[in-house]
C-alpha cells in the first residue's frame, strides 16, 4: 500500500526535515502490523512529495489483539487499502511532525502550505459522501474515483474501494493529523483493540480542529468503535475546547471586511472606539511593565498583535487562539505571508487552548486576556486560571473584562442581557474585584484594578482592566 503527499512551498526541501526525514534517504521501519518505508520520488525546490510505503504481514494480524475471524484472517483486503493500519504505520513515520515538534525548522511549523494527497485505494463503506463531509470542512478539495469490486466482471458492480485525491491548504501538522484520525474513520473496521488510549490519540492528533468540525461526532463514534463511554468522555473534552465563533459570512453571502468582523463581538456595546480604547489601555500596561515579550491569549483575530508588532522593545510575541477561523483572520489581519522577515521573527501565531496546560504559554514577561475570560463558563475559568496563573506564571497578567453595570446604557440591552451571546457571564465590578483578589491570593499576585473608557457615577464605566504583578 503506497499513499504519497506532495507539497507545494519555497524551499520545499525543508519540508523533508519538517517531516523529520532526510530527503535523500530512504527510511524503513518494522511496526506492529507490518514494515513501512518512507521516502521521496521528487525533490524540488518548489515541490516535495513524500512517499508512505507500507507491508502489511496479513497473517501476523492474526496474532494480534484484534484478531479476524476464521478464513478472513488470511484473506482480506488489509494489505492493500488505507485503513487504521495506514494511521499505525504514519504514526511509526512521522511521530515527531504528528506531534507537531521540529528542532530544526520550528518556525515552518505553523506555516500552512498547499498539499495534494493521494490515496490509491481507500476503503470506505460511506462513499464519497461520508468522504466529503469528513474532508471539505477543513478546506481539502476532494476527488473520488470508486472502483468496480472487479474489473473483469464488470456486471458485479461496484466496490467499496475508491482512488482519493486530497487538495488543500494546511500545516504539516495537520495533513497528518487528518489522515491519521479520519483513514480509521473511513475504513470503519479498525483492526486493533480499542481503548481509553485510543481516546488520547483522537484527542492528540484531533485536538483544536477536531473539536470544530461539524462531524466531531460521527468522527468520534467511528474512531472510538462505537463505545460509548469513550465516545462522552472523547466528546466532553472536544467540547471544552470548542468555542462559538463568529460566522464569518454575512446574512447576504458578502464575506465581511475585516473591520466589520472585528466590530461583530463589539456590535452591542455603547461608545464606538471602546475597544480601541480598551487595547490602548492594555499597551500602557505592556510598556509600564518594560515586557520584552508578549503572549495574547486568545488574540481573535489578532488586533493586539498588530498593535504589539509596532512596539520595538517587544522582541517575542505569541498570538494564542483555540479558533483556527480567528486565526486565519489574524493571518490576513497581519499579512502573514508577506510580512518582512525581521517583523516575523518576532512573532508567531499559534492554535491552542487556554484549558489546558501547554508549555509553549510559559516563560513571557507578560500575558494578555482581551476580552476572554467572559467566554468561559465556570469549570473552564478555574481551568483557565490554573493554566495562566500557575503554569504559564507570566511577570505580568492584563485581563479585561465587561463591566455589567454599564449595561443599563444600551437600551435594549438593559441590566440583565449581556453584550455578546457567547458570554457566559459579565461581571459587576464588585464581582470583579472579588475574583481578582481570589487570583491574587490563590497564585501570589498584586492586583490593581482600572475603568476603561468614561466612568460614570453608580455605574463606572464600560470595561473593567485588571494587572496582576508577580510577587
Ligand atoms: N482578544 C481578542 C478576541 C476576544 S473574543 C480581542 O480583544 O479582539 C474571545 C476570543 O477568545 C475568541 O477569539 C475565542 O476564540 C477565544 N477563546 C475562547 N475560549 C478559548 C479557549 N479556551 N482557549 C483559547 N482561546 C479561546
Amino acid at each position: 500500500m503506497l499513499i504519497t503527499l506532495t507539497c507545494y512551498a519555497p524551499n520545499a526541501p525543508e519540508v523533508g526535515y519538517l517531516l523529520a526525514k532526510n530527503p535523500d534517504s530512504v527510511f524503513e521501519r518494522e511496526f506492529s502490523a507490518g514494515q513501512v518505508w518512507v521516502f521521496y520520488p521528487e525533490v524540488a525546490e518548489d515541490h516535495i512529495t513524500v512517499a508512505l510505503l507500507t507491508e502489511i504481514d496479513p497473517v501476523g494480524l492474526v496474532r494480534g489483539p484484534a484478531a479476524l475471524t476464521q478464513l478472513d484472517q488470511y484473506v482480506n483486503d488489509r494489505p492493500y487499502v488505507s485503513t487504521s493500519l495506514t494511521s499505525v504505520a504514519l504514526h511509526t513515520a512521522f511521530a515527531t511532525a504528528l506531534a507537531g515538534r521540529n528542532k530544526e525548522r520550528p518556525e515552518r511549523l505553523n506555516e500552512r502550505m498547499r498539499w495534494v494527497v493521494a490515496l490509491p485505494a481507500v476503503a470506505c463503506d460511506g462513499g464519497e459522501d461520508l468522504m466529503a463531509r469528513l474532508f471539505t470542512p477543513l478546506g481539502y478539495t476532494l476527488t473520488a474515483t470508486r472502483h468496480p469490486l472487479d474489473s473483469s466482471f464488470l456486471a458485479w458492480g461496484a466496490s467499496d474501494i475508491y482512488s482519493v485525491r486530497l487538495e488543500g491548504e494546511q500545516t504539516v501538522r495537520d495533513v497528518l493529523g487528518h489522515l491519521y484520525v479520519l483513514l480509521p474513520v473511513l475504513d470503519n473496521s479498525k483492526h486493533y483493540y480499542v481503548d481509553r488510549e485510543e481516546t488520547e490519540k483522537l484527542l492528540d492528533h484531533g485536538g483544536a480542529w477536531l473539536a470544530l468540525h461539524p462531524e466531531r461526532e460521527l468522527i468520534a463514534r467511528r474512531y472510538l468503535r462505537y463505545k460509548r463511554t469513550l465516545i462522552s468522555s472523547a466528546l466532553e473534552r472536544l467540547a471544552a475546547l470548542d468555542v462559538p465563533i463568529e460566522p464569518e459570512v454575512e446574512a447576504n453571502g458578502s464575506e465581511t471586511s475585516d473591520e466589520a468582523a472585528g466590530a461583530s463581538e463589539l456590535a452591542r456595546e455603547p461608545g464606538v472606539g471602546l475597544h480601541e480604547q480598551r487595547l490602548q489601555a492594555v499597551l500602557a500596561a505592556i510598556r509600564e511593565s518594560n515586557a520584552h515579550s508578549l503572549v495574547d491569549l486568545g488574540c481573535g483575530e489578532g488586533k493586539l498583535l498588530q498593535l504589539a508588532l509596532k512596539e520595538r522593545q517587544l522582541t517575542r510575541i505569541l498570538g494564542v487562539d483555540v479558533s483556527s477561523l480567528a486565526l486565519a483572520r489574524a493571518r490576513r489581519r497581519l499579512h502573514w505571508e508577506t510580512m518582512p522577515p525581521a517583523q516575523r521573527a518576532r512573532i508567531d501565531i499559534v492554535q491552542g487552548s487556554l484549558l489546558y496546560r501547554d508549555n509553549r504559554l510559559a516563560g513571557f514577561d507578560v500575558a494578555a486576556l482581551v476580552e476572554v475570560i467572559e467566554h468561559l463558563d465556570a469549570p473552564r475559568l478555574s481551568a483557565m486560571e490554573r493554566v495562566v496563573f500557575e503554569h504559564a506564571r507570566p511577570r505580568r497578567v492584563i485581563v479585561t473584562t465587561p463591566n455589567r453595570e454599564y449595561n443599563v446604557h444600551w437600551e435594549t440591552l438593559g441590566s440583565e442581557r449581556l453584550r455578546h451571546s457567547d458570554h457566559r457571564f459579565e461581571w459587576t465590578r464588585a464581582e470583579g474585584r472579588a475574583w481578582a483578589e481570589r487570583m491574587s491570593a490563590t497564585y501570589h499576585y498584586e492586583v490593581t484594578q482600572q475603568e476603561i473608557g468614561a466612568a460614570e457615577p453608580e455605574i463606572g464605566a464600560p470595561s473593567q482592566l485588571f494587572i496582576f504583578d508577580q510577587r
